[in-house]
């Protein structure tokens, strides 16, 4: 079930680690703690927005590692945050945090305080990947915490990141089917993107890292979303937020605004290159079909999936057909007819074969 969130954001509070790609305070785009008035006042506006289905929405903690920051402060952000959840009736708290900050202590403890979901920050499931990124846990640590969160009955979510210094899309992809096999509900997928200030940035400046190219980044992210998806497992998040710090201090790496749409329509150009081979249509005019939602996915941003059609040799119309789920295309062939009933031309199309 989706769940909608009330994001508080909790800053880079006592982290001990320097993560290779880790600016907090830029990404996160906040440098305070929150109050428990705040707290408040963020459920209240959320509440009064009218727009918030309250047994479905959970108070967020976002932004930093939430079960390494002291104790202390961590538990009277959670008592501000339960009381919120108790007086507005919403579902409850998620957390965002490190795979080795969590035990078996602090999920009774997380539990106490109406936390439901929890999500780790695993980015990779390769060790030297982690190693060469200074992430301080293994991959054994992602796979320990996600058994413990998993046997509370606390719903799981895993964040990985693509494109790190000593990865590669083949490590990558190797990663999503480690993280698969732990059975989360969501994933959040981001690509690497480097800031000022990070070893990341002394490595870019170095030539010793060189960041995935964009297009390289949305073909592998592409196939990340079908992976998931084939798996039942909901990819909540693709690419970074528009922040205006992260704008700011960001050097390279695989941003783009509407990263997860150029993502959706390389999946359609993928499914319309599949439909136009199964139909044996090697090139001309053709027609490809998909649900009258994903018409702009199929046709691309600025038509690139047209253009990058035509540039195959296939001069395509687009078409929209609400028998068609989401994810599936039709290709059929345009002909033209001058032996038709009315003896004039007549368009026609064969229909195709689908994917
Ligand atoms: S553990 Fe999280 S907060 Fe700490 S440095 Fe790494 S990414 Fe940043």
């Amino acid at each position: 079930m989706k769940r909608s969130n009330i994001s508080v954001f909790v800053p880079h509070l006592g982290c001990p680690h320097n993560c290779s790609f880790c600016d907090q305070k830029a990404i996160s785009g906040h440098s305070g703690v929150p109050t428990a008035e705040e707290i408040g006042l963020a459920v209240a506006a959320a509440v009064s927005s009218g727009r918030l289905d309250a047994a479905n929405s959970e108070i967020a903690f976002f932004g930093g590692s939430f079960t390494a920051i002291d104790r202390s402060l961590m538990v009277s952000l959670l008592s501000s945050g339960y009381e919120q959840v108790k007086r507005h009736r919403l579902h409850g708290i998620r957390i965002s945090t490190r795979p080795d900050a969590i035990d078996e202590e602090i999920l009774e403890i997380l539990l106490r305080f109406g936390v439901t979901s929890i999500e780790l920050g695993a980015q990779s499931m390769d060790d030297e990947v982690l190693r060469l990124n200074m992430r301080g846990h293994t991959a054994q640590d992602v796979v320990n915490a996600s058994k413990m969160i998993r046997e509370r009955g606390i719903s799981l979510g895993l964040q990985m990141m693509t494109g790190l210094y000593g990865s590669t899309a083949e490590k990558d992809k190797k990663t999503a089917e480690r993280l698969a096999e732990l059975y989360p509900d969501t994933m959040r997928i981001y690509p690497t993107v480097v800031m000022k200030n990070t070893y990341l940035a002394q490595k870019l400046e170095s030539g010793e890292y060189l960041p995935m190219e964009l297009d390289e980044s949305v073909g592998l992210c592409a196939w990340l979303l079908d992976f998931f998806e084939q798996r039942n497992i909901d990819v909540i998040r693709l690419g970074l937020h528009s922040e205006e710090s992260m704008m700011e201090n960001r050097l390279g790496g695989s941003y783009h605004p509407a990263f997860r749409e150029l993502c959706e329509s390389k999946r359609y150009f993928d499914r319309a290159l599949t439909a136009l081979k199964n139909a044996g249509i090697t090139g001309g005019k053709v027609a490809v079909s998909v649900n009258p939602r994903a018409v702009s996915q199929m046709t691309g941003q600025k038509k690139q999936n047209v253009t990058a059609l035509r540039e195959l040799g296939y001069e395509c119309v687009i078409r929209a057909d609400d028998r068609l789920a989401m994810n599936r295309v039709e290709a059929a062939r345009v002909q033209i007819d001058s032996t038709g009933p009315t003896g004039g031309l007549r368009r026609q199309t064969e229909r195709g074969n689908r994917t």
